[in-house]
């Protein structure tokens, strides 16, 4: 039996049952290929669902804020895919009169779908004769018939396309790239594949040669790297100051805290992992990144961790972190000695109301909470966070700490519904519970 028959046998009987399966509204089929990039099956399903709830077409979403869609993105991370998502939608309503276009070549011409998302819309929506190469593919394909080409290179995707090509069935192509997704992520994973069970043990050059763990061939490395953030919860009159992050680091659009970014860490060790919105251990995870590796045009998912990882931490990069180009010297004549105030105590753990100095002499500063050291993982890098949760009892103080961050104070309704990285919203919920 050929290759393709064997998968397409296999998948009817083995499929998981999943919303976006056997669909045919090119909407949903992109939005589910963008949620599950970078993503598990189990963590991406309910914010599909919650997707095509809130934005039930391509109008709907094109007509969102991006604050809302970043929302109801939150915790699922690479946010520069929610961006992407809302300009895509925004391009497909203003210039293809809120359809897509049909074929793989015209999907590819929108900005914002790559090669991989282009192959899953044309062939599962339109049935078009075009093969999807995705990090499951490249590992099938590189066991079945042995190709050795490194999946970090640009130039292998052409030969694993040509191989994924060749294989295509005249008919039944939807079945047969979703048939091939399938049997990567639940038999042919990258650790600990199921051979004793799997259809192709006695044709798979991996299996024969017991070379499973070799391929498919990957010589790139992810680099992590290691960040070290002390934020500052400045609470006025039960309202937060909450600072947009602006571009050209994680977090485009998102809400923080006051950040001051070190390049070593401080103060007391790790003590804790709160928050691992990208962990890298299973299949789909690692394919995507294989995916986005090799087309350098999927989503910008590569694009936001490759800005991180080219971001040097050091303090002075951290000082225009959050100040403005009109006030260069704010930051550092008002938040910087607060912080080296508290840096300098052993306060690890604090619980209490502690008093503290400021460079304008305005009184009413307290210390409610220092957080000990949390490790939030992310795929391209590990940021060690430290919270100082601090109360402002003096409106002229909380007027000079909101105008020297350009940040704004928010009641917590408001930030409730603000998008905020995981860490923050696990932090509120530790000081406020419910409220955020
Ligand atoms: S025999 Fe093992 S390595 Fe080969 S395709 Fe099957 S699961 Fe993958």
């Amino acid at each position: 039996m050929a290759f393709a028959e064997q998968l397409i046998a296999w998948y009817e009987t083995n499929k998981r049952d999943l919303p976006w399966r056997n669909i045919r509204n090119p909407y949903f089929i992109w939005l589910s290929e963008v949620i599950l990039q970078q993503t598990r099956v189990q963590q991406g399903l309910p914010y599909y669902l919650r997707f095509v709830e809130t934005y039930p077409t391509v109008r709907a979403l094109a007509a969102a804020e991006e604050k809302d869609v970043l929302r109801l993105w939150q915790g699922l991370g690479y946010y520069s895919r929610a961006r992407n998502l809302l300009h895509t939608a925004l391009l497909v309503v203003n210039e293809h009169q809120a359809e897509f276009p049909t074929t793989y070549k015209q999907l590819k011409k929108l900005k914002g779908i790559g090669d991989y998302t282009a192959a899953a819309i044309a062939s599962f929506a339109f049935d078009e004769k075009v093969a999807v190469v995705d990090g499951n593919v490249f590992r099938v394909l590189a066991r079945v018939f042995g190709v050795e080409d490194d999946i970090s290179q640009a130039k292998s995707k052409k030969v694993f396309k040509e191989i994924a090509e060749r294989e295509l069935p005249n008919d039944k192509v939807a079945v047969y790239n979703q048939a091939i997704m399938e049997f990567g992520a639940l038999y042919c994973k990258p650790v600990s594949p199921d051979c004793p069970n799997c259809i192709f043990l006695q044709t798979c050059v991996a299996a024969k040669t017991n070379r499973q763990t070799v391929l498919p061939v990957k010589n790139k490395k992810t680099i992590v790297k290691k960040r070290y953030f002390y934020y500052l919860l400045f609470e006025f009159e039960q309202k937060l100051l909450m600072h947009l992050r602006g571009e050209g680091d994680i977090w485009q659009g998102l809400y923080d805290f006051v950040l001051i970014e070190k390049n070593q860490q401080l103060l007391t060790p790790a003590t804790e992992i709160i928050a691992t919105a990208q962990t890298t251990q299973t299949e789909e995870i690692e394919s995507e990144q294989a995916t986005v590796e090799e087309s350098h045009q999927e989503v910008a998912n590569e694009k936001i961790t490759e800005i991180g990882n080219e971001e040097v931490s050091n303090e002075e990069v951290s000082k225009e972190e959050i100040a403005t180009e009109n006030q260069p010297n704010a930051i550092a004549n008002l938040i910087y000695p607060i912080f080296e105030q508290l840096n300098q105590q052993d306060l690890a753990n604090f619980t209490g109301k502690l008093p503290i100095a400021t460079p304008t002499d305005e009184k009413g500063l307290y210390l409610l909470r220092e957080s000990p050291t949390y490790v939030h993982q992310l795929t391209h890098q590990t940021i060690y966070v430290q919270f100082w949760y601090l109360a402002v009892q003096n409106e002229t103080l909380a007027q000079q700490l909101k105008t020297a961050t350009q940040a704004d104070f928010y009641t917590l309704p408001q930030v409730h519904d603000l998008p905020k990285p995981i860490l923050i919203e696990n932090f509120l919920k530790e000081i406020f519970g419910k409220l955020v």
